[in-house]
């Protein structure tokens, strides 16, 4: 990065020049782009492939290949005009505006969007976690003017811990209930995948079933060299042989007629939200796993203090607990109040089914 304080006569240009919070997403008008529209626009840089950030219809889309291909296992292969594939760290010029993808963490193919002009360098990082995941590239800290963040878990109660303690819950919970089947609600896209990877890095190495609405993109995991072992579908198996097994779902699934194909189910989740015990208890839920693949509070706050940025602005979630910690720090904050990310996965009461799947 080039430092503004090093060469003054290059820091002519606004923030707002560069990007431009819009009620559609945050827009690069001199680039001719936005990042993660709401909206069908002309040309749109996609952080990743969940269906608040990625949509159909736009006219042309830029994103990491796995954030191209999820969109077309979802929305078919029409789902833009045009795509063009940006591999992490490749830099490329949209109308002299400089753009770079580097890894957010927070499922596979999933990017932070670097924005850079005249010196000044703006990080977009989408959904993101700074916390290791056998499934995704590790999130990359970028040095950046403004960190546009999100703020899904933006408040000090929010601490999600060591996920492989959650997976060691589970798997106590397996062996002493030999005669009871485990069915682990899970959003889709990452959630699922994160949750195999995890279970089989604690060592169990026997059939994990799943649910037919996560087949496709756990399939498209593995043919990306994501290693998750055995895997079955519940189709066609009878109840008796489920007793003991590890299976996973929809969340939506959990309270469905299809449970009922299990032996005395042990009804587990596995979400960020868990950390809330009325949420559990809420949705029914005998096993919360605090399990999330967005930053916690120690998270957010560590990783906007490590980008060295100035400004701080802030997408969705929890805005105002975040915006209040920066301001306390010193530094320019903002919510952007964008209305439309946050209902796959993130917002658990509306779990949006694209192409017959809940996700996130
Ligand atoms: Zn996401
Ligand atoms: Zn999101």
């Amino acid at each position: 990065m080039v430092s503004p304080t090093a060469i003054p006569y290059l820091r002519r240009m606004r923030p707002e020049d560069l990007l431009t919070p819009t009620p559609a997403g945050v827009c690069c008008k001199v680039g001719g782009f936005h990042i993660d529209p709401t909206r069908p626009v002309e040309r749109a840089v996609i952080t990743h492939g969940h269906s608040d950030h990625a949509r159909a219809g736009h006219g042309a889309v830029l994103a990491t290949p796995e954030t191209l291909d999820l969109m077309r296992l979802r929305y078919g292969e029409s789902f833009a005009g045009t795509t063009q594939a940006i591999r992490y760290g490749e830099r490329i010029a949209l109308d002299g505006i400089g753009v770079t993808l580097h890894p957010a963490g927070h499922v596979l193919g999933s990017a932070q969007v670097a924005v850079e002009a005249n010196g000044l360098r703006i990080v977009a990082s989408g959904d993101y976690k700074n916390v290791a995941d056998p499934t995704c590239a590790p999130f990359e800290l970028v040095l950046c003017d403004i960190f546009i963040t999100e703020a899904t878990f933006g408040l000090p109660v929010f601490r999600h811990g060591d996920p492989q303690s959650e997976i060691a819950k589970l798997l106590r919970s397996v062996s002493l209930f030999p005669e009871r089947a485990h069915l682990i609600g899970a959003y889709s896209l990452g959630k699922a995948q994160r949750v195999i990877a995890l279970i089989r890095q604690a060592g169990y190495d026997k059939p994990i079933y799943l649910h037919g609405a996560l087949d496709r993109i756990t399939h498209y995991y593995q043919s990306r060299g994501i290693a998750l072992g055995d895997l079955r579908s519940v189709r066609n198996v009878n109840k008796a042989e489920l007793a003991g097994a590890i299976a996973l779902c929809p969340p939506s699934a959990l309270q469905e007629l299809w449970s009922r194909r299990f032996p005395d189910p042990v009804s587990s989740f596995a979400s960020g939200w868990m950390r809330v015990r009325a949420r559990a208890r809420q949705r029914g839920v005998e096993l919360p796993l605090v399990i999330s693949d967005h930053a916690d509070w120690d998270g957010l706050t560590a990783t906007i203090t490590a980008t060295g940025a100035s400004e701080v602005w802030v997408t969705h979630g929890q805005e105002d607990a975040l915006v209040h910690w920066a301001m306390v720090r010193g530094l320019k904050a903002r919510p952007l109040a964008i209305v439309g990310y946050g209902d796959e996965g993130e917002s658990e009461e509306a779990e949006p089914v694209a192409n017959g799947e809940a996700s996130a």
